[in-house]
């Protein structure tokens, strides 16, 4: 059989007879027929199918979880136990996870199939998934363009049809930016409603894990699967998160970014379908009014300095002693610190280790990385007084549509560009989704972005499922 492309198409084929274990089967043989695509690093067939087993056994029995019959993926940056995980870095080659992340256990609680784990840019830093050890992703719309990044094999595998719904993280912009360049549906969840227990980190007071699916139907189902407090991540809210349904929000207050639609770099066909979306939503009833963007040209530095400072704590558990690479080459202690690192990292996880040194470094402290903290503070100041008295921001995702393999790779300024709407619910903590909202005149998809404010899940996913077009 091939793939059903929803949770509830797979509901519809269980009702009449199909099993978990043949969506299963089906999920993998795609998986293997679009291998070209090198979305996935490896795929989980032998517990994938045990856990479709023992699904099937939930279902005859009458006890299956709200997520019997999905197909998974995850990002090769969270643990799953007993399964190799190395944030398509050579520095974690052979590595093996000795525990799973709170949200592997909460999905396969709920009855997710987890079928293997897919690409993305060595340690989530990217914006295009051209920063693997193991080789770019190809945009299934487009093989010759990128699928975006970090998280570009886990769009891939939803937009190829592979799996339902796939895991990934977001740091700056990660799920929202491939959702935008493949035409899925990409949560960014509030700062601490999910877990990041058992995610390889990047930038801690950045990095959520989240979604992308077909439908908000679907990215809201795993949502609520994995959302809520974790006693082993501190920094998840304990605020309770009861499931979201997807009823109409009724009429919204929308504060519109109109700069990012049309500032220069903006491609035609995105400020077109903004202002006609715009258009509609006040036909609609909605109120919808121009509102000022904070700082916009100070977002991407800002993210940049803190994330790379952040990234170069984070990582320098990698030393070839604690863990990870160590070079055959090195003799004694320092030369193993140094060549372990200099072979395993590749040059973009280089560049932002001895930027994020630098920006900490004494002399340099108070002029980047303080600095940076107070524009984070008014950045997000800012956002949060527009959410205040309104129920969404609307903005696109991104300026362009999926670029051609190599365009940017030259150039790591142009390529931390493509962040520019995003990381502002990165910088702030608040939640935002990318809902597919039309496509170029090549057939390229963008993405329009909505963003609440902190914890507000429920309004947001709401008006992305009643509003937008998807
Ligand atoms: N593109 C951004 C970066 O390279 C965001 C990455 C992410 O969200 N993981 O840092």
């Amino acid at each position: 059989m091939r793939p059903t492309r929803t949770l509830r198409e797979a509901r519809e084929a269980m009702a009449s007879g199909t099993t978990v274990r043949a969506l299963t089967e089906a999920a993998l043989a795609e998986a293997r027929r679009q291998a070209h695509l090198n979305a996935f690093l490896e795929l989980f067939e032998e517990s994938a199918l045990a856990q479709a087993d023992r699904v099937d056994a939930a279902v005859r029995q009458g006890t299956a979880g709200p997520l019997a019959g999905l197909m998974l993926s995850i990002k090769d940056n969270i643990c799953y136990k007993d399964h190799r995980v190395g944030a398509s870095s050579r520095i974690l080659e052979g590595f093996t996870s000795l525990y799973s992340a709170t949200v592997v256990e909460r999905l396969l609680a709920a009855g997710a199939v987890i079928i293997g784990r897919t690409n993305c840019d060595e340690f989530a830093m990217g914006s295009s998934n051209e920063n693997s050890a193991y080789g770019p992703v190809a945009n299934p719309l487009d093989p010759a363009r990128v699928p975006g990044g970090s998280s570009g094999g886990a769009a891939a595998s939803v937009a190829a049809g592979i799996v339902h719904a796939a895991l990934g993280s977001d740091t700056g912009g990660s799920i929202r930016q491939p959702a935008s360049f493949t035409g899925t549906v990409g949560l960014k969840p509030t700062y601490g409603r999910v877990s990041r227990y058992g995610l390889i980190a990047f930038a801690s007071s950045f990095d959520q894990i989240g979604p992308f699916a077909r439908t908000v139907e679907d990215a809201t189902a795993v949502y609520n699967a994995m959302a809520g407090q974790d006693p082993l991540d501190s920094t998840t809210s304990a605020r309770p998160s009861p499931p979201i349904t997807l009823r109409d929000p009724g009429k919204l207050r929308i504060a519109y970014y109109r700069e990012c639609v049309e500032r220069p770099g903006v491609a035609p066909a995105v400020r077109q379908a903004m202002t006609a979306l715009v258009e509609r939503l006040q036909a609609e009833g909605h109120r919808v009014e121009p509102a000022e963007l904070p700082l916009l040209d100070h977002q991407v530095p800002t993210y940049y300095i803190i994330a790379t400072a952040e990234a170069s704590s984070n990582l320098a558990r990698f030393d070839g002693i604690h863990y990870g690479h160590r070079s055959k080459a090195a003799r004694g202690v320092e030369e193993t610190y140094r060549l372990s690192r200099s072979e395993g990292f590749g040059p973009e996880v280089q560049r932002r280790i001895l930027l994020g040194t630098f920006v900490l470094s004494a002399g340099y402290y108070d002029a980047y990385y303080a600095q940076a903290q107070r524009v984070r503070r008014l950045i997000r100041d800012a956002t949060l007084r527009t959410l205040a008295d309104h129920d969404l921001i609307l903005l696109p995702t991104c300026p362009i549509t999926a670029f051609e393999q190599g365009a940017l790779t030259a150039d790591p300024i142009a390529m931390y560009l493509q962040d520019i709407f995003t990381v502002q619910a990165n910088l702030a903590g608040n939640p935002a989704i990318s809902v597919p909202l039309g496509s170029d005149d090549q057939g390229l998809p963008f993405g329009a972005q909505l963003m609440a404010a902190p914890f507000g899940e429920e309004v947001l996913l709401r008006a992305a499922a009643h509003l937008l077009p998807a």
